[in-house]
């Protein structure tokens, strides 16, 4: 029996490792652009940090977590999502003082599910955290940068914005009222998941992925309603933010998002093009959320993408680099093969050896790691302090002296 990987985790290499690097690199860059710094925070936490933030209501934390005791006796989590994290970051770390903040995270989430296609136990998300204003010119700027991101991956068209206010207290309070009192009515029908819910956190019953929970809500009220002034004036200001960059969306009341910690701005880009999987990239505001951890309350908004939906979607699998290969003939031109690709290799070029087989086999190898030039350095060669070099697509060969190799392939 081979050894296996635990069930809802991958060995990420090859072609899926280019894809993935590919939305890493991406992101980090597009990141840069809008002024976001890099942290790594650790992957485990206490389960508190995760607890207290999510709620325990929501599926993360009721069913998803990998929670266990350390050997001192703490209560430790895998970290499932990047927001609490670097939340917590933020005010350990004394940020509080220096805004905004710009974060930017990429690594490892943890959440037990039932995998399938798109959805892993272990997965990755490139994640997006503005720290400080209040204004909606950071959810503007942060989902801006989201569309930015499917855009340079190529991915955009394969993608919806879905847009939705939470609302500011007011708004969300009188609104709860109102799905409280239509819920009850059903309450004997709503799922156990649901009935638990409608005490503690109704609105997350509108997120619930249960067929009789959906026909239920269906047709209960909506948030739209319960808006009140701000909470108007804000999202319309978003939408004319957003709309003003071009950036197309659709309202989708229904939006709520799984955690406790949004206000106003939630949003999610679904696709259609990963079965059952729709949402690639998701987040929203949450000014209540570094307060309720302890911090000074500091508004803020982001989001998280998964770096597998988002390689999935890739059109093409980013192409590997092409190095230059170098093939000696004869046990002499050996030594100096490899003097001579320890020095290319040292001024930045990419060279590879075939470390046996006849210069014939040593050829086809070169092709096929797709090289775009080979170095070939036999008796003639060493000789006259020269190496034939091949343009691969061309099929030309050409003798340059070994001095003006360098200067020769910086212009291949
Ligand atoms: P879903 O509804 O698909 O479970 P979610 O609402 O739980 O998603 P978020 O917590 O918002 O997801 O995470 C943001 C993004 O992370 C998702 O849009 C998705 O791209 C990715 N993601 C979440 N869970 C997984 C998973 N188990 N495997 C792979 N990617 C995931
Ligand atoms: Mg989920």
């Amino acid at each position: 029996m081979k050894p296996q990987p635990i069930r809802g985790t991958r060995d990420i290499f090859g072609e899926d490792m280019r894809s993935f690097q590919h939305v890493v690199n991406t992101a980090r860059s597009i990141g840069l652009r809008f002024g976001f710094e890099e942290i790594a925070t650790p992957i485990i936490e206490f389960t508190q940090t995760f607890k207290r933030t999510l709620g325990d209501t929501s599926d993360i934390v009721s069913k998803e977590m990998y929670s266990f005791e350390d050997r001192g006796g703490e209560g430790i989590t895998l970290r499932p999502e990047f927001t609490a994290g670097v939340a917590r970051a933020f005010i350990s770390g004394g940020m509080t003082q220096n805004l905004p903040c710009k974060l930017f995270s990429t690594g490892p989430l943890f959440r037990y599910e039932r995998p399938q296609k798109g959805r892993y136990r272990q997965f990755h998300q490139v994640n997006f955290e503005l720290m400080g204003p209040k204004e909606v010119e950071a959810d503007i700027e942060v989902i801006s940068l989201a569309a930015m991101l499917l855009d340079a991956l190529g991915i955009a068209s394969k993608t919806e914005l879905e847009l939705n206010s939470l609302g500011d207290d007011e708004s969300r309070a009188a609104y709860r009222d109102a799905l409280v009192a239509y819920l009850s009515k059903y309450k004997n029908d709503l799922s156990e998941d649901s009935k638990q819910r409608l005490e503690r956190n109704p609105m997350r019953i509108l997120d619930s992925k249960d067929e009789t929970d959906k026909k239920i809500t269906a047709d209960a009220p909506t948030l739209d309603e319960y808006y009140n002034d701000t909470t108007k004036a804000f999202f319309a200001d978003l939408q004319n933010g957003l709309t003003a960059l071009g950036i197309r969306y659709r309202i989708n009341p229904k939006l709520v998002r799984g955690l406790d910690y949004y206000c106003h701005t939630a949003f999610e880009f679904t696709t259609q093009d990963l079965g059952s999987q729709n949402a690639v990239l998701a987040g929203g505001r949450y000014d209540k959320l570094i307060g309720m951890m302890g911090g000074t309350e500091t508004p803020a908004v982001g989001f998280g993408g998964g770096i597998e939906r988002m390689a999935l979607l890739l059109d093409t699998i980013p192409a590997a680099p092409r190095p230059i290969a170098s093939v000696h003939i004869g046990e002499e031109a050996e030594r100096e093969a490899q003097k001579l690709a320890y020095h290319l290799r040292s001024e930045g070029f990419t060279i590879d050896i075939a470390y046996n087989g006849n210069p014939g086999k040593r050829m086809k190898r070169a092709n096929k790691i797709n090289a775009i030039a080979t170095l070939i350095l036999g008796e003639d060669e060493l000789k006259s302090g020269s190496v034939t070099v091949k343009q691969m697509d061309l099929g030309t060969e050409e003798k340059v002296a070994t001095g003006t190799l360098l200067d020769w392939l910086g212009r291949v």
